[in-house]
């Protein structure tokens, strides 16, 4: 399984990009920076976009992705929970904001939405696929994607702290989890559902406990403006709990 991290933070710059992750060529979660990452041959290669939640900075590029495939006479699979379709239908595509992409066109809608319901695996491309819900604000599901040779990779979403039961329900071999803000903004992380560097240690120890083993985790959705701090104090996690954890960057590319 080959991932490409398209997009790694929470606010889009020159430098800088939405969360987007792009797994060997077709299957992608998260539609942070889709068309703005992506040639449009690349992005005709997709085969399925799986969304965690409906936070704008997860969604942006859903409308511009319909509108290529239309324009191709092509359609795209979007999977995810019944909260995300509302917000596209009522909001963004909607035929004010942009066409109805969900519904037009009417014999073949550019937009094939699949609900997702937690802690039920879904084939998805010949993947497997589950979701299941995280602490975030509004519901959020992490996805654990599992390929056909068995790998697979776990992307919590935006999350805030207790994870421990969501751990029981997966098994990855690479983690993909969020760090938003440093230590010091622990009150608004919890408040907001994000992780800190200290969160996230913290439930990195309680997946050891709780699973045995611990593996590499990647960290995504940082506030670009606090990042060496970020940075820093991850670095010191790592230490701590002696295991990898990294911050992703656009354009990293992680093999399991
Ligand atoms: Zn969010
Ligand atoms: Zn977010």
């Amino acid at each position: 399984m080959d991932i490409q991290v398209l997009g790694a933070h929470n606010c889009e710059s020159q430098n800088t990009k939405c969360i987007s992750l792009l797994i060997d060529d077709t299957l992608v979660i998260d539609a942070g920076c889709l068309t703005s990452s992506l040639s449009l041959e690349a992005q005709q290669k997709i085969k399925a976009v799986l969304i965690t939640h409906q936070h704008y900075d997860h969604i942006r590029d859903i409308p511009t992705i319909a509108m290529n495939f239309f324009l191709r006479d092509t359609t795209i699979n979007i999977y995810s929970t019944l909260a995300v379709y509302n917000a596209l239908s009522t909001y963004l595509l909607n035929g004010k904001l942009y066409p109805k992409f969900l519904e037009l066109p009417e014999k073949n809608p550019t937009i094939k939405f699949t609900m997702i319901e937690p802690y039920r695996v879904e084939q998805v491309e010949g993947y497997s696929v589950l979701a299941v819900p995280v602490n975030h604000t509004g519901p959020t599901v992490g996805y654990q994607v599992t390929s056909p040779e068995g790998k697979s990779v776990f992307y919590t979403a935006d999350t805030g702290p207790g994870l421990a039961d969501c751990w029981q329900h997966i098994s990855p071999h690479l983690l993909i989890t969020e760090v938003t803000v440093p230590n010091r903004y622990e009150d608004f992380a919890r408040e907001a559902g994000h992780l800190t560097p200290n969160l996230l240690k913290q439930e990195l120890i309680s997946f050891r406990e709780l699973k045995g083993y611990l593996p590499p985790a990647v960290v995504v959705h940082m506030n670009p403006r606090l990042e060496k701090e970020i940075e820093a104090e991850i670095a010191t996690v790592a230490a701590a709990l002696n295991t990898g954890v990294n911050l992703a960057y656009e354009g990293m590319q992680l093999h399991l």
